[in-house]
């Protein structure tokens, strides 16, 4: 039996792709059911990547139906409010990255797997050996266990003593609820997509969902224990747009501290355990994470299906892999990192973005 503890991204598309080539798996999961925790915002999904593994899983029409052409929009302003970029996403564009709900995605691959696969309310303590605990002293054995348990992985330190460590950002987190309705100027101005403000030393963002709410987030330098209230008071040469936008989250901000894993990690090969998606490669968070954990759980899948009498032969094919191609996109992200940060990250982002002629004179 093959055990996946984390029913992320990752962890569902594996037990997909997993059941596709006909192999059973249980996904130990700790909410204590499908609807118990807001899902959180949205996530782009590349063509080459995540839209990938859901070919693989053979999701690509459920997925099309769910997602979002139109968050693809961008808009890029300074902090006076002078509007720099705008892209608006033309009916019949490539879904090049269409985003989809976190939740919606979880629903499409948990209606993909049979039933029961998925233990709700199952908290991964520890493993001795094949045998797996659980917080309520319940226990399960298996052939493979997966760690899929995504940042503060606990399966991560039966492979590795190195943990994630803090980078000196926040994101602080709000969120208007049934926009269109409760703030209908602000949800206009925001958009369809993505919406970006850049200040010297913040960086404000509102990204549409598609269930009706306006994310809205600011990313500053500072401690990880950060008092919401000193970012969200934005310094007096802000637009007072922005100071609307940011009073109307009709929910206490939420302060998320970044935390990375150290690009390029590996760990000394183990028999009968492995890990994906950010348990494994913990990313700055732009735009590539989910995206990479569903390709690891193609990866894994695929090698399993073809090692199945062989599972160490599996993970050497999927580690040794895995490793050469998030370190190179690990890299990248940070480089996108450093690109949104700093007094001049509206000019860095706007040249990334197409240079000059992408302006908005
Ligand atoms: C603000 C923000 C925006 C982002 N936007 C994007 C984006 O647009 N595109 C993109 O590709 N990525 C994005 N990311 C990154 C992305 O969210 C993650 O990389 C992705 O969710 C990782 O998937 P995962 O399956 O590895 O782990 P997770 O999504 O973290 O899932 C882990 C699962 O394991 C469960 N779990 C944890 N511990 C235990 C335990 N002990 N026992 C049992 N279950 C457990 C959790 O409840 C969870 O369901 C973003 C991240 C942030 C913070």
């Amino acid at each position: 039996m093959i055990a996946i503890v984390g029913g992320g991204p990752g962890g569902l598309t594996l037990a997909r792709i997993l059941h596709v080539h006909g192999l059973d798996a249980i996904v130990y999961e700790r909410d204590a059911a499908e609807g118990a925790r807001s899902q959180g915002s949205m996530l782009d999904l590349h063509t080459d990547s995540g839209q990938a593994a859901l070919r693989a899983a053979g999701l690509e029409q459920e997925f099309l139906a769910a997602a979002r052409r139109e968050g693809q929009d961008h808009r890029i302003l300074d902090h006076t409010g002078n509007l720099l970029y705008q892209e608006d996403t033309p009916d019949d564009a490539p879904m090049l990255r269409p985003e989809i709900d976190r939740a919606d995605l979880r629903d499409l691959l948990l209606r993909s797997l049979p039933p029961r696969t998925v233990r709700w309310g199952s908290v991964f303590t520890h493993a001795d050996g094949q045998v797996l605990h659980f917080a309520d002293g319940s226990t399960a054995t298996c052939d493979l266990l997966v760690g899929a348990d995504g940042a503060n992985s606990r399966v991560r330190p039966m492979l590795t003593g190195t943990e994630p460590a803090y980078q000196g950002k926040v994101v602080v987190q709000g969120a208007i609820h049934d926009a269109d309705r409760t703030a209908p100027e602000l949800a206009a101005m925001v958009g369809r997509g993505n919406y970006w403000v850049f200040g010297p030393d913040r960086m404000l963002g509102a990204q549409r969902n598609g269930n009706g709410v306006v994310q809205v987030s600011i990313s500053i330098q500072g401690p990880a224990d950060v008092d919401p209230a000193a970012v969200t008071n934005l310094p007096a040469d802000w637009a007072p747009q922005f100071r609307r936008l940011l009073a109307a989250c009709d929910e206490p901000f939420v302060v998320r501290p970044a935390y990375l894993l150290p690009i390029g990690l590996r760990w000394p090969r183990r028999s009968g355990v492995t890990l994906l998606g950010d348990a494994a490669h913990l990313m700055p968070s732009h735009g590539e994470g989910a995206n990479q954990a569903m390709l690891d759980a193609v990866e894994l899948g695929l090698a399993i299906a073809a090692h199945r009498d062989d599972l160490d032969a599996a993970l050497e094919q999927y580690e040794t892999a895995m490793y050469a191609r998030t370190t190179e996109v690990a890299e990248r992200s940070a480089m996108v990192a450093e690109l949104m940060s700093g007094p001049d990250a509206a000019q860095k982002v706007l040249r990334f973005f197409g240079g000059a002629d992408a302006v908005v004179d």
